[in-house]
């Protein structure tokens, strides 16, 4: 058996729901994964009788399509979409079965009316949070759109596969064969990437608001929520909505939610903020402040938004370490996010750049996966908690350099090595490895803010107890400002805290 009862049973309800019989077309060997995806099809095909099984000669093996009888969808998997995929697998069964995806009908409308011929293959880890929602978009984009294909490969199968295309971040999306994009994306990001973004002329008409939010973190979607409820004309505008909290798996301290999941946290964020009358622009960029009749917020479209108060939520994003090759080969060896990434470099030399608490998490998680773990820490001694050292230093493939420099990462096509600086004697090491990983911090979401607003020496926008910033009308909230705790509860108290003094500060003037 390879589901165990709990999901067989869930998977039995979600069964119910298929609306038409659908297709399996398996290309399956004799090797082991090609028995796994067997086992796996051959149980959920005798839940539910609307579901039969084909064998076929697929371009991979092991692989199988999912289809409506008599019309192929191009959905395949390539792999055995267990661990995170598979709810990718059980939606795409429902959805090609006609059952309607919850999204919303103005996308759906945009997607079929894409013209073309869009082959798409993603590449992904079964332990990758970030993969699912990319799979899951560029099928959900296959079965709405004859034109439109999508394969989902897991990496860690077609190894030789993923590692001549020099894949070493996942999800790595190719379109037509070529790149098209690697890391977590919406379904809107992919359209707006293809060259299918809906009409932006009319953000440059907008009535002024009241409130104008920007970033939709969780400060964001909390502090627009609170503005909505006094009734007065709210607006929020942000690049990636839901922030750094997509890029989370588990949350455990989100007080009275004893366990969730970033992208499900972040999903319940946008379903409230809708739930309100409040104008969401999504995927929008804001580069420039400057107040005048009105504070006016320009996007990188050019499109200026107008408001008589603004909150600012635009959050943190990973500190990068500055050095020759940190650019030049991210996603190839270069990486931010172990649980992601990590399952790439099996069996091979990985560094983490960084001895706080998330360099040695990561540590400590690679060196379950990797050959050999390296880790370099700039002061004398690792920041990260004692419980967490001790872990590290119980584990036989970990090494710890303190006191040192990073000074170059290297490679040709793909990261090879590492240089650093022993800061005592000033001698530099080199060592051969294939993958960095950097753990060293946040950077507040600032610089486009210039000289407006105060700030600290770290770019932190500078608040009062209501949230306010140095220019009048203006609050900020959240990771962006000087708070000095950064979690998501205390985000979501510092939104609704410049809500009401936005609030306030309207009543007043
Ligand atoms: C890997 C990881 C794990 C974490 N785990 C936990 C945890 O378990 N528990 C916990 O409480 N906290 C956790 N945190 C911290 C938590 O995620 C943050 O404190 C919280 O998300 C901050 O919320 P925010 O709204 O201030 O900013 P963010 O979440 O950073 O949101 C910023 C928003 O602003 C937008 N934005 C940025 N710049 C612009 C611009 N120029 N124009 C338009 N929009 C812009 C972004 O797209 C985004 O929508 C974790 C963080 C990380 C990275």
């Amino acid at each position: 058996m390879v589901l165990d009862s709990e999901i067989k049973a869930q998977l039995n309800q979600y069964l119910q729901l298929m609306e038409n019989d659908v297709l399996l077309k398996v290309s399956a060997g004799s090797d082991t994964v090609s028995k796994d995806m067997l086992a796996l099809i051959d149980e959920i095909a005798s839940m539910s009788s609307k579901i039969t099984v084909e064998n076929v000669l697929l371009p991979r093996t092991p692989s199988f399509s999912v289809n409506r009888v008599g019309e192929d969808t191009g959905v395949t998997f390539a792999g055995v979409p267990l661990g995170h995929e598979f709810t990718s697998l059980v939606l795409a069964l429902l959805q090609v079965s006609g059952r309607a995806p919850k999204v919303d009908q103005s996308v759906i409308e945009q997607i079929k009316g894409i013209r073309g011929e869009y082959h798409f293959e993603s590449y992904i880890s079964l332990s990758c949070h970030n993969c699912p929602d990319v799979v899951q978009a560029l099928n959900l984009m296959s079965i709405l759109n004859p034109g439109i294909t999508h394969t989902m490969i897991d990496g860690a199968v077609f190894k030789a596969e993923a590692e001549s295309k020099n894949v070493m971040a996942v999800p790595t999306v190719y379109l037509n064969g070529e790149v098209f994009s690697s890391g977590r994306m919406s379904i809107e990001e992919i359209l707006a990437r293809m060259g299918s973004a809906p009409d932006s002329s009319e953000l440059a008409n907008k009535v002024p608001y009241d409130v104008l939010v920007v970033g939709g973190g969780p400060a964001g979607a909390s502090a627009a929520i609170y503005a909505a409820r006094k009734g007065i004309r709210t607006g929020i505008v942000a690049e990636r909505f839901g922030g750094q909290v997509l890029d989370t798996l588990g949350i455990e301290n989100f007080i009275s939610v004893k366990y969730t999941e970033g992208p499900q946290l972040a999903a319940s964020l946008e379903e409230h903020v809708k739930e309100y009358g409040i104008d969401i622009m999504k995927l929008q960029r804001v580069k420039r402040l400057e107040k005048k009749e009105f504070i006016e917020i320009e996007l990188e479209s050019g499109a200026v938004l107008k408001s008589k108060t603004v909150i600012i939520s635009t959050g943190a994003r990973w500190r990068n370490v500055g050095v020759p090759g940190e650019a030049e080969f991210k996603n190839k060896g270069v990486a931010y996010c172990p649980h992601c990434d990590g399952p790439l470099f099996a069996g091979k030399h990985v560094a983490v750049i960084g001895g706080g608490n998330s360099g040695i998490e990561a540590a400590i998680d690679l060196a379950g996966i990797v050959k050999h773990v390296t880790v370099l820490e700039f002061m004398p001694e690792l920041k990260a908690d004692s419980v967490l050292q001790k872990r590290l230093y119980s584990l036989p493939n970990v090494t710890v350099l303190k006191n040192v420099q990073t000074k170059e990462i290297t490679g040709t096509d793909k990261v090879n090595g590492i240089s650093y600086m022993e800061r005592d004697t000033e001698a530099v090491q080199h060592i051969e490895l294939q993958g960095v990983f950097v753990q060293i911090g946040l950077v507040p979401n600032t610089d486009w803010l210039g000289d407006t607003v105060e700030r600290t020496r770290f770019g932190e926008i500078v608040v009062d107890s209501h949230g306010a910033t140095s220019l009048p009308g203006v609050f900020a909230a959240g990771d962006c400002t000087n708070s000095p705790y950064k979690q998501i509860i205390i985000s979501m108290g510092s939104g609704a805290n410049a809500a009401l003094g936005a609030f306030d500060y309207l009543i007043r003037n």
